[in-house]
């Protein structure tokens, strides 16, 4: 169908949940058809010369278009817009999910698919289960199927130190967003750790090397959910926000999160430190340019 009459597409989903990202419903679409979704957005699309905006937050005749495939009025997909922010992930961000949700949505014969409050870069755990937010698998449209999915063990430090990192995150995106006062138990200034969110994610380096995130030192079943990227980096030349806002899988944002949340609190328990012994000079001078 879609090879023949690319512009005629006709998506049987069911409408968009409530909360549902516009990438979800496209997602859901090319499940369905097994196909690519970028190449079923690239069909829905195939006659338009003019830009089609990102596919969150799509050009208004073409979320028309999206409406048409589903059957739907246009105005009942417009609330699902996420136009692109500094508080949510880059647009090309990889989708990250909560196989707690995930599961509900199994239970209830429902079909997988992805919150808009999943895509916000500061929050790394579910809003309605608390649970740590993960990078979604490749394979999504058949989870769990593919294997039984199996909550690891957690201790109760490591769940301490999982609500410290949540917390913080929370904390600093409703003082950067929302105007809330910069919380008491915090030395610095939201800025200064967003600025140091950046500096620990990248290679500071002169040479290829790794992140700061790479050296924390995490326990047992923790290591799944706060751990630095897997491969080494060419350094970083310029400190940017939307460079950040590109880091998709919620356990390298968790393991910035944990360095920042250690280096700004007033006090510091030993048992909550994710294990370096100081920041080094190039990342304090990115931080607080001395
Ligand atoms: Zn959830």
């Amino acid at each position: 169908m879609l090879e023949a009459e690319p512009a005629r597409q006709r998506w049987w989903i069911r409408p968009p949940m409530p909360d549902e990202t516009l990438r979800s419903v496209i997602n859901r679409a090319a499940a369905l058809y097994e196909c690519p979704p970028k190449r079923l957005w690239e069909c829905l699309n195939w006659d338009d010369p003019q830009p089609y905006g990102e596919i969150d937050s799509p050009a208004l005749r073409v979320l028309r278009r999206m409406a048409i495939a589903m059957g739907l009025p246009p105005s009942d997909l417009s609330a699902q817009r996420l136009p692109d922010a500094p508080w949510l992930l880059a647009p090309q961000a990889d989708e990250v999910y909560c196989p707690l949700c995930w599961t509900d949505d199994r239970r209830r014969g429902d079909p997988l698919w992805f919150r808009r409050g999943w895509r916000r870069v500061l929050r790394t755990r579910c809003a309605v289960h608390g649970f740590p937010l993960l990078l979604c698998p490749e394979q999504w449209t058949s989870w769990p199927q593919v294997r039984e999915f199996q909550l690891p063990d957690l201790t109760a430090h490591e769940q301490r130190i999982l609500e410290l990192i949540a917390s913080f995150g929370e904390s600093l995106e409703r003082s950067l967003y929302e105007g809330a006062p910069w919380p008491a138990n915090l030395a610095g200034n939201p800025h200064a750790a967003r600025q140091l969110l950046i500096a620990v994610s990248f290679n500071m380096n002169k040479v290829r090397d790794i992140p700061l995130t790479k050296c924390i030192q995490t326990s047992g079943n923790l290591a799944m959910y706060v751990h630095g990227p897997s491969h080494h980096q060419e350094p970083v030349k310029k400190l940017r926000w939307d460079g950040y806002r590109e880091i998709a899988d919620p356990s390298i944002r968790r393991a910035s999160l944990w360095i920042a949340a250690w280096e700004l609190m007033r006090e510091r328990p030993d048992e909550l430190s994710p294990g370096l012994s100081r920041l080094p000079p190039v990342v304090e001078r990115a931080v607080w340019r001395v």
